[in-house]
C-alpha cells in the first residue's frame, strides 16, 4: 500500500443515510462502516493493493498490522473493530521500527496509532520510563493517558502516568517513584521534572510528539527541543499533527531519522457527518438569536466559541440567567477547575461549554452534538478545529455559525477552505419558540406527575378547591405561574421597529451577498432542498412533540412504510401535536395508503395533505430547521425533555 494513499478516513465518508442507521449504532460500528468504504475505494484505485485489500476484506480488523496477540486482544476488549485509516497505515511502520510522521485531522484515531505499537514493545518487567508522549495541554495529556490506560488495563503490569502543570507535584512524584513505563506529559511540567531529577528519560525507547503543530503554536518549540536533547540518540520518534507548518518540517529534519510520512487526506477538510449552517445576524442581535435557536434546538451537549476569555464568562453567565446549564472555560481558569468543568460536560451535569479556541483544542467529548460559533473564528484553520469537537467517532454533529455583515468575507474563506458550502438558516420565529416552550411545559408536567410528592399535594389541593370553590385548572395555572417566578411564559413579538431594522440588516446582508457573489451563490443553491419545493407538497402528520417524535423517527417510519428514500424528504417541522413534512407531490395512491397505516410512537399518523388550514398553533412560515432531521440516527440522543422543565435547567445538577 502506498503510504500517501488518498485514503478516506472517518472524515469524508458520504453523508450517512439516516434511514438505515439504527438508533443504537455504536461509535465502533460507525467507524467500521467508514473504513469499509475507504477500503473499497482504495482497491479500485491502486493496483498493487488489490490482493491485500481483498484479504483484508475477508478478515478485516487489526490482525494484519503486525501487532502481537496480547495487544490485539486488548484492542478487542476496548471494542475497536476496524482500524482507522491513519492506524492502518502507521501501525505497521511503527512496528517495523521506523520514525513516523502522521498527518491527519482530529478525530481520526491518532492516539491508538501510536499507543498500540508502543504498548506492543514495552518491557513490563522493567519499571523505568520507556515511552514519553508530549501533548500541548493538560486536557490532551489526560485524554491520551486515559486511552493508553484503557488498553494497558488488559496487558498486565504496564503503568501509564500523566504529568502536567496544575497538578500537585506530590502525586506525580510518587507516581514516578513507583515507576511507570509510559509517561504522558505537557512540555513545561516534563522539563520541571527533568530539572528536579525526578524524571529520567535516559533509557527512553519511544518518543511521541502529539498535536505537534499545536505545541509549536503554543510556543513550546524550545521546550520540546530541550526535552529531545535529554533523550538517548537511539530511539524511535513519532510525530502526529493535524497540519504541517514549516516549524514541524524543521523539527522532523533535525530530530527524526529518515521519517516515513503518512498523510490521511480528506478531500473536504471537514467531517461530512457534520451539518454546517450559518445565520446572518447583526452583532447586537446575537444573544437574542442564540437564545431562540437554543430554545428550539434539541441538543445533548454544546460547545460555544467566542473570541475572548472575558466573553466566555460573560456569555456563560447570560446563558445561566436564561435557564441553561452553561459554564466557561478559558486559559485564565485554573487547570483543576477546567478539568472539572470538562468532566461535568462529559457526564451530563453541564450542557453548554463556552470556550475560547485555545481552551477547547482537542477536546474529545462524545456528548457534544453541536458546535456553536457565536463569534466567527479568526482563521479557517480554527474553524475546522472548532467544528471537529462534534461528530466524534463517526457520530453526526451540527455546526452553527453567526456571521455579521462585516464577516461575510470570512464565511467565504471558510467555505473555500472546507470545500463545503454552509447552508443559510433562518432565525426561529417567536411562534416556533413558543411552540417549543409549550411542549416543554407539557413534558415537565408529565415528568412531575411521577414525583412522590404528588400524593401529598393532591389532597391539599383537593381541600383547597372545595373550601374556596375554585376549579382545579385555575389552581394548576396559579401554581405554574408561581413556579415561573414572574417571568413571562410566552415570548412576545419584538416591537415592530426593531424587527424591521433587523430584517433590513438581514436583507442587506443577503442582497450584498447576491451582488458580490452571484456565481458562488448559485452553486450553493444547486442541489439544496429549497429548490425542489415546487415538486414538493406539505403533509400533515397527527404526531408531534407531545409524542416525543424526532425527525429521525419520522424519516425512518415514512421511508420504511412508503418505500421513500432519504432524498424524498424536504423540510420537517415538528410542532406540539402535529408535524409538517415536505414530501414529493406525485406520490402514488399505494404509497399514500401505506403511509396512512403508519404509526409513530404507537400512534397512527393520519397523514394528509396540508392545505394551509391554519392549525391551532403556529405555522411560522420559516418553519423547522432542515438540518434537524439529520440527527435522527444518533444513538443515545437525549432531548431537552429528559432534562426536566425549563425551570430546572438553571440549576447545577451536581
Ligand atoms: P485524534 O487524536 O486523531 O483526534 P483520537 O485518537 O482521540 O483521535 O480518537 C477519536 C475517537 O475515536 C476516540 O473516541 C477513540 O476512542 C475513537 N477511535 C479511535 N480509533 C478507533 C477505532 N479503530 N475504532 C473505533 N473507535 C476508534
Ligand atoms: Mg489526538
Amino acid at each position: 500500500m502506498s503510504i500517501t494513499d488518498n485514503a478516506t478516513g472517518g472524515e469524508n465518508v458520504p453523508e450517512q443515510n439516516i434511514v438505515s442507521e439504527s438508533q443504537d449504532q455504536s461509535q465502533m460500528g460507525a467507524i467500521s462502516h467508514d473504513e469499509d468504504t475507504s477500503r473499497v475505494a482504495n482497491t479500485s484505485e491502486t493496483n498493487d493493493s488489490v490482493q491485500t485489500d481483498s484479504e483484508e476484506n475477508e478478515q478485516p480488523g487489526f490482525a494484519n498490522l503486525g501487532l502481537p496477540k496480547a495487544v490485539l486482544k486488548a484492542v478487542q476488549k476496548v471494542g475497536f473493530e476496524v482500524p482507522s485509516a491513519i492506524q492502518e497505515q502507521t501501525i505497521p511502520l511503527l512496528m517495523e521500527g521506523n520514525d513516523v510522521m502522521g498527518l491527519a485531522q482530529t478525530g481520526t484515531g491518532k492516539t491508538a496509532a501510536f499507543a498500540l505499537p508502543i504498548l506492543s514493545r514495552i518491557d513490563a518487567k522493567k519499571r523505568h520510563p520507556q515511552a514519553l508522549v508530549l501533548a500541548p495541554t493538560r486536557e490532551l495529556a489526560l485524554q491520551v493517558a486515559d486511552s493508553f490506560q484503557s488498553f494497558a488495563d488488559h496487558l498486565g503490569d504496564i503503568h501509564v502516568l500523566p504529568i502536567y502543570g496544575g497538578q500537585a507535584y506530590g502525586i506525580q512524584l510518587s507516581g514516578l517513584r513507583r515507576g511507570a513505563q509510559i509517561i504522558v506529559g505537557t512540555p513545561g511540567r516534563v522539563i520541571d521534572h527533568l530539572e528536579k531529577g525526578s524524571l529520567d528519560i535516559s533509557e527512553l525507547k519511544y518518543l511521541v510528539l502529539d498535536e505537534a503543530d499545536e505545541m509549536l503554536n503554543m510556543g513550546f518549540q524550545e521546550d520540546v527541543e530541550r526535552i529531545l536533547a535529554d533523550t538517548p540518540e537511539e530511539k524511535q520518534v513519532a510525530l502526529f499533527s493535524a497540519t504541517m507548518p514549516n516549524g514541524i518540517r524543521r523539527l522532523s529534519k533535525q530530530y527524526m531519522n529518515d521519517p516515513r510520512e503518512v498523510q490521511v487526506k480528506s478531500e473536504t477538510r471537514t467531517n461530512t457527518n457534520i451539518t454546517q449552517r450559518y445565520l446572518s445576524v447583526a452583532h447586537r442581535n446575537k444573544l437574542d438569536a442564540l437564545t431562540r435557536i437554543l430554545e428550539v434546538t434539541e441538543f445533548e451537549a454544546m460547545i460555544m466559541f467566542v473570541r475572548t476569555k472575558h466573553e466566555t464568562e460573560e456569555l456563560a453567565e447570560k446563558l445561566r440567567a436564561r435557564g441553561f446549564s452553561a459554564a466557561a472555560i478559558n486559559g485564565d481558569i485554573a487547570q483543576a477547575q477546567r478539568e472539572r468543568t470538562v468532566d461535568q460536560l462529559k457526564d451530563g451535569r453541564l450542557d453548554i461549554l463556552v470556550a475560547t479556541d485555545v481552551a477547547a483544542r482537542g477536546l474529545d467529548v462524545e456528548r457534544i452534538t453541536h458546535v456553536f460559533n457565536y463569534d466567527i473564528p479568526n482563521d479557517t484553520e480554527s474553524y475546522v478545529h472548532r467544528i471537529g469537537r462534534t461528530g466524534r467517532a463517526g457520530r453526526s454533529g451540527e455546526a452553527i455559525l453567526f456571521v455579521t455583515p462585516r464577516e461575510r468575507r470570512m464565511l467565504r474563506s471558510i467555505e473555500r477552505a472546507t470545500n463545503a458550502p454552509l447552508t443559510e438558516m433562518d432565525l426561529p420565529t417567536v411562534d416556533e419558540v413558543n411552540d417549543s416552550r409549550k411542549a416543554k411545559f407539557a413534558d415537565s408536567i408529565t415528568e412531575s406527575l411521577e414525583n412522590d410528592q404528588v400524593a401529598v399535594f393532591r389532597s391539599l389541593i383537593k381541600a383547597y378547591a372545595e373550601e374556596h370553590d375554585v376549579p382545579l385548572e385555575d389552581i394548576a395555572a396559579a401554581l405554574a405561574t408561581q413556579a415561573r417566578a414572574g417571568d413571562e411564559f410566552l415570548m412576545k413579538e419584538q416591537p415592530v421597529q426593531r424587527r424591521d431594522r433587523r430584517d433590513r440588516d438581514f436583507d442587506r446582508d443577503r442582497g450584498d451577498r447576491r451582488d458580490r457573489d452571484r456565481g458562488d451563490r448559485r452553486d450553493r443553491d444547486r442541489g439544496s432542498r429549497f429548490e425542489r419545493s415546487q415538486d414538493m407538497q406539505l403533509y400533515r402528520l397527527a404526531v408531534g412533540k407531545r409524542q416525543h417524535v424526532r425527525p429521525g423517527a419520522i424519516v425512518g417510519a415514512l421511508a420504511n412504510e412508503g418505500g421513500l428514500s432519504n432524498k424524498d424528504f424536504g423540510r420537517i417541522s415538528i410542532f406540539a401535536d402535529h408535524t409538517l413534512v415536505e414530501l414529493p407531490k406525485n406520490m402514488s395512491r399505494d404509497v399514500l395508503d401505506n403511509l396512512r397505516d403508519t404509526r409513530i410512537s404507537g400512534q397512527l399518523i393520519n397523514i394528509e395533505r396540508d392545505n394551509g388550514r391554519p392549525p391551532r398553533d403556529n405555522r411560522g412560515g420559516r418553519g423547522g430547521f432542515r438540518g434537524d432531521r439529520d440527527r435522527g440516527g444518533r444513538g443515545g440522543f437525549r432531548g431537552d425533555r429528559d432534562r426536566g422543565g425549563r425551570g430546572d435547567r438553571g440549576r447545577w445538577r451536581d
